[in-house]
């Protein structure tokens, strides 16, 4: 009935009114503690008012502790008319003085209640702290304020007996609160879990302990076998049983069953509390239950603590497992001496190794032998200043697979800190396929570079041939007046100060164009972007002669140095200008190519390049960037897509528009170097075609 009248408002339907609901809880509550007590009085020691253990308190105090403060005020009008009705016609204690605990022991119990719910949460005792803070509160608060108006009034009346007395009523109000409000609370507040998850076995079980702990504590204590206090242990191991395997409410229940077993026995003047004075015999009945409760109650927790944490680890580990299986990456782990100790299925497919093969080996043993020496120094690195970071800063890596290739790798290494001390993990990513595509675009934009320049040829040509006119034109000179009489010896100084002038002009055009013309790897180097463009500039000024077109630069001065590869950004710019020239070629009177450069907000240096020529049809102004998108007769439409892959391998952006007077202008911006490029080896990694 009580579990009724508890379970009744905490999972009462939302359906019925509030007024109803109050009204059955109150009555609900006064039936079920009026009839717990009547069971209570007739456990009570003759001549005494008080049993050894008072349990329907804890009726009250679960109540509270099962629903929030707002609703419990229906259980203090329930406790009320179920301490009158109880008390009613009491010899031992009359109904009006029964109903001065009432207020006494709301007190009491409510600011526990309160306390418990706020640091416990809906079902407390779940831990130890928990449980340490309920104990101290069921056995030092709560009885000494409700036993405070019966005890007080004893006092003041100068009562021989007053201190046994006092001490019993104490203990009976303390066993009672500690035992059974654990049981009740957490029984009755988790009910639908365990209907949830019991099985047949589990319940099978529970009812062996039962019969098997009535059996024992009847025997025990129901009986007179005259083994005296050897008895007191039969129901320990029981006891045991239902902590290890029923948590703190199976062991509460079963110390219940005991309490009143034990009490029944020395009322009847059985088991090892009989043959002595009652107020002896109350007394060590209490101490003994006291003194059994509290251990068994403090193991249950911590069985239930060390059971929780072991199935988290469990749960965790399962976790880890799940997840360094299904990764794409190889996973490693390695101690600190380098040993691997786990392997993924990934790890077998990568390297060609079955895991049992490569646990216990040292990593050394998936790594080029001219690396290997490398290898202790980087790892003792890693222990020593551990964070999560790839390996080899830059360096190329490789793995060696079990039939001795090599494949190239990248490495992610973080430490793990285990039980059995540090270690680290490796998630290992073969870039062959990448390497693979970084490459074909290198060849791509190398073919693209070659293309360009050799639309430039004949215009380079001239460029070198100039000088090398002027050179030997000179050398001419400088021979005659070598030959005249005097020799103009001053002259033929001057004369080959030009030679060496135009030698160095010519020179400075072979240099820049084998510059670009060099296969190379991508290198992300600080530089001056004005003397980047002026160099370009250098290479397509013989073409902008021969075209008529001028060449003018608005340069900013003082820029930050640039984040770049240079012959890429080279590449871009020589694309735009030669875009421009010939879109200049349909055009009569004044060409002009204006190149400009200034900084952003954003800590962007930017490049634009306009021309005169006609502008881009504002239909093909969203194509131009599209791979083979080309409105030209010979035109491959390659050109802008690579620069947009470029462009953006350096974290940048590239865009056209047309300008309000005709003409179009190209602009696109690349990371300075006040602000590291966010992906600064992405121009590897882009496609040059702008897909993948
Ligand atoms: P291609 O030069 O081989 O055509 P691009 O990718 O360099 O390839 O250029 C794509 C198209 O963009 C060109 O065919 C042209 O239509 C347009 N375009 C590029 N630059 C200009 C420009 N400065 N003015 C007008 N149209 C341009």
């Amino acid at each position: 009935m009580a579990s009724a009248s508890v379970t009744s408002l905490r999972h009462s339907r939302p359906g019925l009114p509030v007024g109803i609901r109050s009204a059955l809880t109150i009555l609900g509550f006064a039936a079920a503690f009026f009839v717990v007590q009547r069971i209570t009085f007739s456990l009570r020691f003759p001549p005494f008012e008080r049993t050894t253990v008072w349990t329907p308190g804890s009726l009250f105090f679960a109540a509270l502790l099962l629903t929030p403060p707002r609703r419990w005020w229906p259980y203090v009008i329930g406790l009320s008319i179920g301490v009158f009705a109880a008390y009613y016609g009491d010899g031992a204690i009359p109904a009006a003085r029964a109903m001065l605990a009432v207020p006494c022991f709301c007190a009491a119990v409510m600011p526990g209640a309160w306390l418990l719910r706020r640091w416990g949460g809906p079902l407390p005792f779940g831990d130890l702290r928990a449980l340490t803070a309920f104990t101290l509160f069921a056995l030092v608060i709560v009885p000494v304020i409700t036993a405070a108006p019966v005890d007080v009034g004893r006092y003041l009346a100068g009562a021989d007996d007053f201190w046994p007395v006092a001490v019993r009523s104490v203990l009976c109000v303390a066993l009672g609160t500690l035992i059974a409000t654990p049981a009740l609370t957490l029984t009755f507040g988790n009910y639908r879990g365990w209907a949830r998850s019991v099985s047949w076995a589990r319940l099978g079980e529970s009812a062996v302990l039962i019969v098997a702990l009535f059996v024992i504590d009847h025997l025990a204590f129901g009986l007179d076998l005259g083994a005296g206090p050897a008895l007191l242990y039969a129901p320990l191991p029981l006891l045991i049983w239902a902590a290890v395997r029923f948590e703190l409410a199976g062991v509460c229940w079963a110390l219940l069953l005991l309490a009143f077993q034990s009490t029944w026995g020395a009322i009847h003047g059985r088991g090892p509390f009989a043959g002595q004075a009652t107020a002896d015999g109350v007394l060590q009945l209490q101490l003994f239950l006291l003194a059994i409760s509290l251990p068994l109650m403090f193991l249950a927790t911590v069985i239930r603590e060390v059971v929780l944490e072991v199935a988290a680890r469990r749960r965790s580990e399962e976790r880890f497992r799940l997840v360094v299986e299904s990764a794409p990456n190889a996973i490693l782990i390695a101690d600190t001496l380098g040993q691997i100790v786990l392997a993924n299925a990934r790890s077998e497919d990568i390297f060609g190794y079955r895991r049992n093969e490569l646990v216990g080996q040292s990593i050394e043993l998936l790594v080029p032998e001219r690396y290997r020496d490398d290898l202790p120094a980087d790892l003792a690195r890693f222990f020593a200043m551990p964070s999560t970071r790839p390996m080899g800063s830059g360096r190329d890596l490789y793995g060696c697979r079990r039939d001795g290739s090599e494949f190239p790798i990248e490495i992610g290494l973080t430490l793990m800190q285990t039980p059995t001390g540090p270690h680290v993990l490796y998630a290992i990513v073969d870039i062959t396929a990448r390497k693979r595509a970084e490459e074909a675009q290198q060849e791509l934009a190398h073919a693209s570079r070659l293309a360009m320049v050799g639309e430039l040829t004949a215009s380079i040509a001239h460029e070198i041939n100039q000088p090398l006119g002027a050179i030997l034109s000179n050398a001419d000179a400088a021979e005659m007046m070598l030959e005249a009489e005097p020799p103009a010896v001053d002259e033929v100084r001057h004369i080959l100060s030009d030679i060496r002038k135009d030698d160095l002009r010519a020179n400075d055009v072979i240099q820049k164009l084998r510059g670009l013309l060099r296969k190379r790897d991508f290198e992300m180097q600080a530089l001056d972007l004005n003397d980047i463009i002026a160099e370009v500039i250098v290479l397509v000024r013989g073409e902008a002669r021969r075209r008529g077109v001028t060449v003018e630069n608005q340069f900013t001065q003082n820029l930050p140095p640039v984040q770049c590869d240079k012959v890429q950004l080279q590449q871009i710019l020589l694309n735009l200008f030669l875009n421009g020239m010939e879109a200049m070629a349909v055009i009569p009177g004044d060409k002009r190519l204006t190149i400009y450069t200034t900084m952003r907000e954003n800590g962007c240096a930017e490049v634009g390049v306009c021309d005169s020529g006609p502008g881009i049809a504002p239909e093909n102004l969203a194509r131009i960037f599209e791979p083979f998108f080309s409105t030209k007769k010979a035109g491959m439409g390659l050109g802008l897509s690579i620069s947009r892959s470029l462009v953006e391998g350096h974290g940048g952006r590239i865009w056209a528009e047309n300008l309000p007077d005709g003409g179009a202008i190209f602009r696109f911006t690349v990371h300075t170097d006040g602000r590291q490029s966010e992906v600064k080896s992405v121009g590897r990694k882009k496609s040059l075609l702008g897909v993948r």
